[in-house]
């Protein structure tokens, strides 16, 4: 049996409050898998299409269309298959879709159906998700914690999106949580202290919001916080940096110029900058350090920081095809793992797995816009990737993800094993 009866969808709002997608997939009569949809705003040019009404109302950002599109098209096509079978139907929808990009439904209502498939073909198997996807998965992921957020995750000028603590010293997921809470406190104690209370507002993935500018202030700050906490950054000690510079969103490309605080860089004294930083500071992931059509920029600056591994977020967009034009030069070492850029569960996973079988790391990541939806977390630790991008453990949409790494590590007991100094390729 295990047939999908009924498809049914609705809109419901993110972290934000922008409408959103969320998918029910019933089973021989029976309600058994549940996804919300995620989405971002520091969106990649090359990201399968976001289907938004238009119209004056929520600004043209409601999603009815794509809810009706999951309920109608979509679920007329799917009605009858072994929901067990999620490869042959994300294909099924795909080429109902019939473009490259989804632009025809939507992926928000593709990408509702996959997952929601994918939770109810885990139900039916008696399975929790990470296992039902990979049996023998067993890797807790290092938390990317963003401390200082930028870009246009916030409300102030600070160019660089995340400035990011990473740490790899901790002996379990549940104590790197609170390594990076305490390091967050102290952090919190120092920007009041510079800047004032205000100045501890934070921004859409929880790092404070500050007036800091540049790229040299955020470190010191983070290095300071590290101290004052007790832990030391180091690579082998307890905590390394990352960034997400998103610099596609704050490159003139009229001027061919990279503008940070007010001052202009072409690409090659950026990769400079990066290396000055890198050179004083243990920098273990820099995600988007350049323009996302600037893949000859990614070969360069993967070639001069050697020590830090370099994410393809809107480089590679968790598209395949993307990525194979990177793995054949070498631009970066990894890619960041968006489901909702693609558009189907089925396409990024082959995408995570062409970066493995190329020797690329796989980072997974939230969205800007998030619901209290957990799915990735589950998705890390199928993958055994090493690595998350989740947020400071903020607001109910970033501790959604935690708490249930808190408990897949639980469930997983003895044979869990945290990522830590390998999370690039975990063994
Ligand atoms: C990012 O750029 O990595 C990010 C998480 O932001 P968004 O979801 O807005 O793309
Ligand atoms: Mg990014």
């Amino acid at each position: 049996m295990n047939e999908i009866t009924d498809v049914r969808a609705r809109e419901i709002i993110d972290c934000r409050g922008w409408p959103t997608v969320q998918v029910d997939v019933w089973v021989d009569g029976i309600m058994a898998g549940r996804a919300d949809v995620p989405q971002g705003r520091s969106t990649g040019t090359h990201e399968a299409r976001v289907l938004h009404d238009g119209g004056n109302r929520y600004f043209g950002q409601g999603v009815r269309q794509a809810v009706s599109n999951a309920m109608g098209e979509i679920a007329e096509a799917v009605l009858g298959m072994d929901v067990t079978e999620q490869r042959r139907i994300d294909q099924v929808m795909c080429e109902l879709d019939g473009t490259p990009n989804k632009n025809r439904l939507g992926a928000n209502a593709i990408l509702g159906v996959s997952l929601a498939v994918a939770r109810a073909g885990a139900e039916v198997c008696g399975l929790p998700l990470y296992r039902y996807i990979n049996p023998l998965s067993r890797v807790l992921p290092v938390p990317l914690m963003n401390c200082l957020n930028g870009g246009k995750l916030t409300a102030n000028e600070l160019e660089i999106q995340e400035f990011i603590i990473m740490p790899v010293g901790a002996e379990s997921y549940a104590h790197a949580l609170q390594i990076t809470t305490e390091i967050n406190e102290a952090l919190r104690e120092l920007v009041i202290e510079k800047y004032g209370i205000l100045a501890t507002n934070t921004g859409d993935e929880g790092g404070f919001a500050t007036p800091m500018r540049g790229i040299w202030e955020p470190f010191e700050f983070m290095q300071r916080a590290c101290e004052a906490a007790g832990y030391r950054a180091g690579f082998g000690d307890d905590i390394v940096y990352g960034m997400d510079c998103a610099s596609t969103h704050w490159f003139d490309k009229d001027r061919d110029v990279y503008v940070l605080d007010d001052t202009d860089y072409d690409r090659d004294a950026l990769i400079d900058l990066y290396k000055q930083v890198a050179d004083k500071y243990p920098l273990g992931s820099m995600e988007d350090p350049l323009d996302e059509d600037d893949i000859d920029g990614f070969v360069k600056v993967t070639a001069e920081l050697p020590q830090t591994q370099i994410v393809g977020d809107d480089l590679f967009v968790t598209n395949v095809e993307r990525l194979k034009l990177g793995v054949d030069i070498g631009a970066a070492n990894a890619m960041l793992f968006k489901v909702n850029q693609i558009g189907s569960l089925s396409e990024a996973l082959d995408a995570a797995a062409f970066a493995y079988r190329h020797g690329y790391g796989v980072q997974v990541s939230e969205r800007s816009g998030e619901t209290e939806d957990p799915l990735i977390s589950d998705l890390v630790v199928a993958l055994d990737s090493g690595q998350i991008k989740t947020g400071m453990p903020v607001r109910g949409e970033r501790t959604a993800k935690h708490n249930r790494l808190l408990l897949i590590e639980e469930e997983l007991g003895t044979t869990a094993t945290y990522a830590g100094h390998s999370f690039h390729r975990p063994g």
